[in-house]
């Protein structure tokens, strides 16, 4: 297998986090494989197996469902987490193709390289807690994780817990890929709380643009105690798009990104409205 010496199947998550710590740099942890056995640097050769951890599926808590690390996306794709978090079913269900999302993990998708992911990008909006097992465990708001800083050193994700949705809320995703199985060159979702069609908060995340992910949260929008219309919606992606410096790189140019998220923001923002019960006049 590739440039890889050996593959090392952990049985506990300590023994896992005790066998990166060992082997330092030249090891990485390997959950789906989708990003690390293609695009893992020559340096790496120690892959240490964490899908035998225990760390996968999804639980119901009440108020929020627990999704384990190495839960498969297409397992996040069951009518209950339509119903419970559609927002993150919305992304999961466009994460490259069938056959990547029967591999694929949800902490390969907050912990790889395609940053940030649009699974990442669904949970900045609505927000969720993500758990870590490094020496000691933690618990972090996925922004610190996505945009403040990262996994330090051996630190492994455990599982992400996210609120289920509630009645006056609304959450949308929308991206743009060369293709629908690319990795988006822009990504948005918005999370949105309403009373009588009035803003009551707001928070919207764009990836995909820069090395790190923006989120807007209502004061920033100038967004509470507006009435959600189409117009609030087409002046919030104006904003959203002034207030971003887009990368450019070889799939896209910083314009053309630039112009794609006023599009992905107002396409994210309409689901959202539509999702918290907004019936718009015209
Ligand atoms: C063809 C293709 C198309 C794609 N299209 C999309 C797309 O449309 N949208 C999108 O968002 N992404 C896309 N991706 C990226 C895809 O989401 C990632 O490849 C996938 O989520 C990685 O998950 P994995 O379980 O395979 O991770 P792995 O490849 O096993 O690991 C990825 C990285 O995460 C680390 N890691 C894995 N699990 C954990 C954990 N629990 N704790 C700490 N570190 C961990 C690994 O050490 C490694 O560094 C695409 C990838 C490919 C190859």
């Amino acid at each position: 297998m590739k440039h890889f010496r050996q593959y090392l199947r952990a049985g506990t998550l300590a023994e896992a986090v005790a066998i990166r710590k060992e082997v330092g740099p030249k090891s990485l942890y390997i959950a789906g494989g989708t990003t690390v056995v293609p695009f893992a640097s020559k340096g790496v050769d120690v892959l240490i197996d964490i899908t035998g951890l225990g760390l996968d599926g999804t639980s119901d808590h009440g108020d929020l469902i627990s999704v384990g690390a190495t839960t498969r996306l297409s397992e996040l794709l069951h009518p209950d987490m339509r119903a419970d978090v559609p927002v993150i079913y919305k992304a999961a269900s466009v994460v490259g193709s069938p056959l990547l999302r029967n591999m694929a993990t949800l902490g390969g998708c907050l912990a790889g390289i395609f940053l940030p992911s649009d699974i990442g990008i669904a949970l900045l909006a609505t927000g969720a807690r993500i758990h870590l097992r490094g020496e000691e465990q933690r618990i972090v708001p996925i922004g610190d994780l996505l945009v403040e800083g990262w996994l330090s050193g051996y630190e492994l994700i455990t599982e992400v817990r996210i609120d289920k949705r509630r009645p006056g809320t609304g959450a949308g995703f929308a991206k743009f890929g060369r293709s629908t199985v690319d990795i988006s060159l822009v990504n948005a979702a918005a999370a949105l709380e309403v009373s009588k069609g009035t803003i009551e908060a707001l928070r919207i995340a764009v990836g995909q643009t820069g090395s790190k992910p923006v989120v807007l949260a209502g004061p920033a929008l100038g967004a509470e105690g507006r009435d959600v219309t189409r117009d609030f919606i087409r002046e919030s992606a104006e904003q959203v798009a002034a207030s971003v410096r887009p990368k450019a790189d070889s799939r896209a140019s910083a314009d053309y990104r630039k112009s794609l998220i006023k599009v992905m923001v107002a396409r994210a923002l309409t689901d959202a409205a539509a999702e918290a019960g907004v019936r718009f006049a015209d």
